[in-house]
């Protein structure tokens, strides 16, 4: 094999100088012979070209298959980034969608918590004008408010949520105080049934002879052992005799008030004892500096002793 390859080889030194043949004899007994001369420097020179030819083909094809490959992942790229341009767009216009329900919705929502603002600031001003005694210290209500329009509503959405957020935060803790003062007022009556009053509130004649005195709460008349009752919860702050008022109860309401109840038969509650509203204290009575069976019932706001009528026709 080495030989033969050999023969393909350029020859050197001195055989370089003559032709350099491979002869093939065909011989054929009968026949002349018959001889094929080959020039094996032109097959060497012809296997070169074939060589280079043969490369050039190779490459040419490995270049055209390789930008063909280049080609299909350059358009599939295109084609996975126009898919995703596509779902942007759509999870864009999702989002303004979004947006505009949200500006919507917190529309409606600013709309309620000045609902909600306008009813506790109506509680806080009714209850001005049904007890004026509290009115110095009502704390005021209200505030900014920035209307929102459907237009403006993504652009001041993070201003509006925290406004919102603020409203609430001050709104909230008003609500919940106003509503304790509420459930605090003593109003109502103190015993049940038909309202009859045997003396109102403020100066009046002497029951027991000659000259005026200062009537500090209001008579309800009654049968002894009619129920006396809480006109609000509270703690009994005093119970027993005290005298002039007789047996009496007198109750804790918190935010200002107190109730005294007085003239009682009996005491059923004990200092200290949380009360509940409609509890019942005491029964009616005639004890004390009394002309007869009644509720002397008395109210106080900060130490002062006010009228009760405007609770007591609530
Ligand atoms: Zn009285």
């Amino acid at each position: 094999m080495r030989r033969w390859l050999a023969l393909f080889r350029k020859p050197e030194g001195r055989a370089a100088r003559h032709p350099h043949t491979l002869e093939i004899v065909f011989a054929l007994s009968g026949h002349p012979s018959r001889t094929l001369r080959i020039n094996l420097d032109s097959l060497r020179k012809a296997a070169i070209v074939a060589g280079v030819a043969i490369f050039g083909w190779f490459s040419a094809t490995f270049y055209v298959a390789y930008s063909h490959i280049s080609n299909m992942e350059a358009i599939a790229r295109a084609d996975a980034q126009a898919e995703k341009i596509a779902a942007l767009k759509a999870s864009n216009s999702r989002l303004a969608e979004d947006r505009q329900a949200m500006g919507q919705h917190m529309i409606s929502l600013q709309h309620r918590v000045e609902q909600l603002a306008t009813k506790v600031h109506g509680l806080v001003n009714g209850a001005k004008e049904r007890f004026p005694v509290e009115q110095d210290r009502r704390a005021s209500v209200g505030g900014p408010a920035i209307p929102v329009t459907e237009a403006n509503a993504s652009s001041l959405m993070q201003g509006e949520l925290s406004l919102l957020d603020e409203r609430l935060a001050s709104l909230l803790p008003q609500l919940e105080s106003t509503l304790e003062r509420e459930v605090a007022r003593p109003v109502g009556m103190p015993v049940e049934g038909e309202l009859r009053v045997s003396s109102n509130f403020g100066l009046r004649s002497n029951p027991f002879g000659r000259g005026h005195e200062f009537h500090s709460g209001m008579d309800f008349p009654g049968d002894i052992g009619t129920p006396v009752k809480a006109t609000a919860p509270g703690t009994v702050d005093e119970a027993g005799h005290g005298g002039a008022i007789g047996n009496f109860v007198a109750i804790e309401h918190g935010y200002g008030y107190r109730s005294v109840y007085g003239h009682l038969s009996r005491v059923l509650v004990k200092p200290g004892e949380i009360i509940s509203k409609g509890q019942t204290l005491g029964l009616l009575g005639n004890t004390g500096r009394s002309s007869g069976p009644h509720l002397h019932y008395a109210l106080q706001y900060k130490g002062r002793a006010i009228n009760p009528a405007p609770y007591v026709e609530q």
